[in-house]
């Protein structure tokens, strides 16, 4: 299979030739289908099966097909990751794939001064990557507003709860339209996941590599 015959846009397949990808990883030949049709996701691999891409690259030929003025301080795409590192390399994902698309692409994590995010954020953004604890100090001194958010990605929701994001996870997706689509990924799915998912999905698909 090719990434063509996924019905990726032009200028997101030429940015993946251009990048040395020729063929879709099974996670992104399951769930690329899957999130382009609207559906809710839930994607149980690791890193290093190119979950990654399996997420951003149907959400940027989503964000594509339907452009749309950005409110200031709001944001099209949250994507909500347990590291600073992890949230680094999704960021360069989603550059890298929409390089011929005109997004915008920021970081919001810990560890590094809050201004220049505040800055970043205050026109509006295409798509925010996140850590929970620095997101919602930047939601809470309204710097940022979640309440135009279409799409939702957790990315090794496993990882995050163990680091004990779930409390600071909750109350991010109590600020997000309930109308959305969500997106799941997770290494593991023990209960206390499972039972996550449950509450933030809708009907969601099931994909596992
Ligand atoms: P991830 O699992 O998202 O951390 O991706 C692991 C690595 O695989 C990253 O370095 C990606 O750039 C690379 N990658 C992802 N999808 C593909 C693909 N379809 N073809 C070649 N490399 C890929």
């Amino acid at each position: 299979m090719s990434f063509n015959a996924l019905g990726l846009a032009e200028p997101i397949s030429r940015a993946l030739s251009e990048a040395g990808y020729t063929t879709p990883t099974p996670i992104q030949q399951q769930a690329i289908p899957v999130v382009l049709s609207g559906r809710d996701l839930i994607g149980i691999a690791q890193t290093g099966t190119g979950k990654t891409a399996a997420f951003a690259l149907p959400i940027l030929n989503k964000l594509a097909a339907a452009p749309k003025p950005l409110t200031p301080k709001s944001a099209r795409v949250l994507v909500l990751s347990p590291t600073r590192e992890l949230s680094g390399q999704i960021v360069e994902s989603f550059t890298t794939y929409g390089k011929h698309l005109r997004l915008s692409v920021r970081l919001a994590i810990g560890g590094v001064p809050i201004r220049k995010q505040i800055r970043n954020l205050s026109g509006g953004v295409d798509v925010l990557v996140a850590t929970p604890g620095r997101l919602l100090d930047l939601a809470k001194s309204r710097a940022v507003r979640l309440d135009e958010v279409e799409y939702l990605v957790l990315d090794e929701a496993d990882r995050m709860l163990d680091m004990g994001f779930i409390h600071d996870i909750r109350r991010l997706i109590a600020m997000l339209p309930k109308d959305r689509q969500t997106l799941f990924f997770s290494a593991t799915m023990p209960p206390e996941i499972a039972r996550l998912a449950g509450e933030m999905l809708t009907d969601p698909a099931q994909v596992s590599v």
